[in-house]
C-alpha cells in the first residue's frame, strides 16, 4: 500500500523527521513521519496495521501533494492475540533474533544448520514442508528405496540359477510404497532429533523476505518475524514441466507422484532421458512394467563420459526398455481405452507412444518463487535460472547466501550440503570450503553409473594431454559372482603430471567405488603412487586397481589392451 501526502495547504512541505524504517512493524495510527508545512508540523499516520516495506523520503526532502512517502505491506499483519475475544481469529506474532536464519531444510539447509550450531552460532531453520527436503522426501531416498525393491525382485527371479528356488514371487506394491515411506520417516525423525540435540530452532512455515535481514515465517499458528545477522537460502528446486497440450491429463505424473503409485501400470512412457527419467525407467522395468523413454536430445544422459550413454542404452534395449532420442514431444492425448497417447516428432515424422501412465521427467528448476527476494534486492543469474552466488555461496547482498539447487550450480544433494558448509565457514571467517570442483556424481540405473573429475571430452576441450584406460568388469571375479559383469571402470590421467584427473564407472557397486577415485583426483595422486595402493580380493574395487595399472605397465587381467588404452597427446 502506498502512503501518500494527501493533505497540503500551500505548494510544498519539508520532511522534518522519520519515525519508522523499512521492516518496522506498525499498528494503525502509529506515526510514520512528520512534515512541516505552512500550518506547522503535522504527522503522517499508518492507515492500517502492517510492515513498512520502504521509506521513500529522507529528512529535509521537499514534498508535494500526492508524493508517495512510505510503502507498507498491510497483508503481513503481525497482530497481538486479543485476550478475551475468542470469536475473532487473530494471528499471533512472535519476534526472533538470530545469528543465522536458514530457509529450507533439505540436505543443504539442515546440514548447514547443524554445522553452524556445532560452530557456536545461534540458528533458526525455517521449513515449509518436511525436514529432509526433496532429497529425503521426494528424491534421493525414496527412489533408492524403490530401486532396492526392484533389484531384490530381480535377484529373486534370477536366484534359481544358483539353486535357490522361490516359486511365484509377487510384488505387493502398496507394501513396497509403505516400506519406502518407513525408511523416509525413520530418517526424518533422525534429522528432527539431530536438530534438537544441536539446539537448532525449527520453524515450520513458509518464509519470505521483508528486507535484507528480516524475514517473515508464515506458520499455521501465526507469523514469526525473524531478524538475522546472516541468512542462507536453501529452498531447492521443483519439477519443470513441458508446456504442451495434455500435461494435465490424469495419466500424466511427475516424479513425486510416481513415488507413491500403489498400483503398478502395465506400461509407462517416460518423457526425458536424463538422470531421473533413466533411474525410473530401470525401476519400472525391473518391476515388470513395459517402459519407453522419449528424449529430445540426440542421446540420453548428456552429462556423463561419452562411452557411458551408449553402453547404458545398449543394456537398456537388451532388457527391453525402448529409447527414442532426437524426439520432440508435441502433445499428449487420451486414447480410446483411457490410455495416454504421447505424440512426438522424430526425423521429421510424427510418431506416438501408447501407455497406461506417463512420467514427466524433463528436469528441475530452482525454487525461489515464495521468497520475495526482490525485498532484499537479491540478484538471480542472467538466465534467471537460479540465484547468483560467488565462490563462498554469497549472493550480491553481503550476509545472504544461496546454496544447493536454488543456485543451480549442481543439482545434487551432497553438493548442496558442501555448499552449505562453505557458506557457514565464510560467515565464521574460517578458511577452506571454497574448492568445490571435485564433486562425484552417481546415477542409480541398473547397472549404476558414477563419475568424478575430468572426462575425455573435458580434456580435449581444455587442451590437456591425457591417457585413458578402460577395464571391463568381465575381467573381475567379484562381478562374476554377483552376476553383474556389464560395464567398465575408465580412468583419465594427465600425461604431463602423471596425476589421475578423472574417472567414470558403469557397473556393479559404481556408487561406492567412485569414492576411491574421488580421493585420487581430489588429492592429485599420481598414477605411479596410486598403483601401490592395495585393493582387497575379491572385490569390484580391483577393477579400479586394474585401470590404474592399465595407465602404467598394463592391467593384469585384460586381453584386449589396445582397445582399452587410449593416448591423446597434445604438443
Ligand atoms: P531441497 O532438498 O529441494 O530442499 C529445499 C527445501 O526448502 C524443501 O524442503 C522446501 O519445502 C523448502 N522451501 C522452499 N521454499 C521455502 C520457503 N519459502 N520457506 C521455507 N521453506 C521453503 N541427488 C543426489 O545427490 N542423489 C540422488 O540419488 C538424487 N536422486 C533424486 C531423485 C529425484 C526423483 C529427485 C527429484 C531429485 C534427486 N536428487 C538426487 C536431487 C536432490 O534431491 C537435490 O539436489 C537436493 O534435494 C537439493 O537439496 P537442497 O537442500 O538444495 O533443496
Amino acid at each position: 500500500m502506498d502512503i501518500k501526502l494527501e493533505f497540503l495547504m500551500g505548494a510544498d512541505a519539508i520532511v522534518s523527521s522519520l519515525s519508522v524504517k523499512a521492516g518496522d512493524q506498525v499498528k494503525a495510527g502509529d506515526e510514520l513521519l512528520q512534515y512541516e508545512a505552512s500550518k506547522g508540523i503535522l504527522p503522517i499516520l499508518a492507515p492500517a496495521d502492517g510492515i513498512v516495506e520502504e521509506v521513500l523520503v529522507d529528512q529535509g526532502d521537499r514534498i508535494v501533494l500526492n508524493d508517495v512517502l512510505v510503502r507498507m505491506d498491510t497483508d503481513t499483519v503481525c497482530k497481538e492475540e486479543e485476550a478475551g475475544n475468542r470469536s475473532t481469529p487473530v494471528k499471533k506474532c512472535r519476534e526472533e533474533k538470530t545469528d543465522l536464519l536458514i530457509i529450507g531444510a533439505g540436505p543443504g539447509g539442515y546440514e548447514a544448520a547443524i554445522y553452524a550450531a556445532q560452530n557456536g552460532l545461534k540458528v533458526i531453520l525455517a521449513e515449509a514442508k518436511t525436514v529432509g527436503g526433496t532429497c529425503l522426501n521426494e528424491g534421493c531416498i525414496p527412489t533408492k528405496a524403490l530401486n532396492k525393491g526392484a533389484r531384490t525382485y530381480q535377484d529373486i527371479l534370477k536366484a534359481a540359477k544358483m539353486g535357490i528356488e522361490v516359486p511365484h514371487p509377487q510384488i505387493n506394491m502398496p507394501r513396497l510404497i509403505e516400506w519406502k515411506d518407513e525408511v523416509k520417516e525413520t530418517l526424518v525423525s533422525g534429522i528432527l532429533g539431530l536438530l534438537k540435540n544441536h539446539s537448532v530452532k525449527l520453524l515450520t512455515g513458509t518464509a519470505r523476505f521483508l528486507s535484507g535481514n528480516e524475514v517473515i515465517v508464515e506458520q499455521e499458528e501465526g507469523q514469526v518475524h525473524v531478524s538475522a545477522a546472516n541468512i542462507i537460502i536453501a529452498t531447492g528446486s521443483k519439477s519443470a514441466g513441458l508446456r504442451i497440450p495434455g500435461v494435465q491429463l490424469p495419466q500424466v505424473m511427475d516424479s513425486r507422484e510416481a513415488l507413491s503409485l500403489k498400483k503398478l501400470p502395465s506400461s509407462i512412457t517416460i518423457i526425458g532421458g536424463g538422470v531421473i527419467g533413466m533411474e525410473f525407467a530401470f525401476i519400472y522395468h525391473s518391476l515388470g512394467v513395459s517402459v519407453q523413454v522419449i528424449e529430445y536430445l540426440e542421446g540420453i544422459l548428456p552429462m556423463v563420459d561419452k562411452d557411458i550413454p551408449g553402453r547404458l542404452g545398449f543394456i537398456a534395449e537388451r532388457k527391453g526398455i525402448l529409447i527414442q532420442t532426437g524426439a520432440r514431444v508435441s502433445r499428449i492425448e487420451n486414447g480410446l481405452n483411457q490410455e495416454a497417447v504421447v505424440i512426438y516428432e522424430k526425423d521429421g515424422k510424427e510418431a506416438f507412444a501408447v501407455s497406461e501412465k506417463v512420467l514427466m521427467a524433463v528436469g528441475r528448476v530452482p525454487d525461489y518463487e515464495t521468497l520475495n527476494i526482490e525485498a532484499a534486492n537479491i540478484e538471480t543469474r542472467r538466465d534467471r535460472r537460479g540465484i547468483q552466488v560467488d565462490g563462498h555461496m554469497q549472493t550480491n547482498r553481503p550476509g545472504i547466501y544461496a546454496i544447493g539447487d536454488v543456485n543451480n550450480i549442481l543439482q545434487l544433494a551432497h553438493a548442496a550440503s558442501h555448499q552449505g558448509m562453505a557458506a557457514v565457514r565464510h560467515i565464521l571467517k574460517m578458511d577452506g570450503g571454497e574448492k568445490q570442483d571435485i564433486v562425484p556424481n552417481v546415477i542409480f540405473t541398473m547397472p549404476e553409473i558414477a563419475s568424478v573429475g575430468k572426462t575425455e571430452m573435458d580434456c580435449q576441450k581444455d587442451g590437456i594431454s591425457y591417457e585413458v584406460y578402460k577395464f571391463p568388469f568381465s575381467g573381475n571375479g567379484k562381478a562374476l559372482i554377483m552376476g553383474d559383469t556389464d560395464g567398465f571402470v575408465k580412468l583419465v590421467k594427465d600425461r604431463v603430471t602423471d596425476e589421475i584427473i578423472g574417472g567414470s564407472i558403469i557397473g556393479p557397486d559404481a556408487s561406492t567405488l567412485i569414492n576411491s577415485i574421488t580421493e585420487l583426483v581430489q588429492f592429485h595422486i599420481r598414477q605411479r603412487d596410486a598403483s601401490e595402493v592395495i585393493f582387497p580380493h575379491p572385490t569390484t574395487g580391483e577393477a579400479i586397481s586394474e585401470s590404474i595399472l592399465g595407465l602404467g605397465v598394463g592391467a593384469l587381467h585384460s586381453v584386449n589392451k589396445k582397445e582399452e588404452h587410449i593416448i591423446h597427446a597434445v604438443d
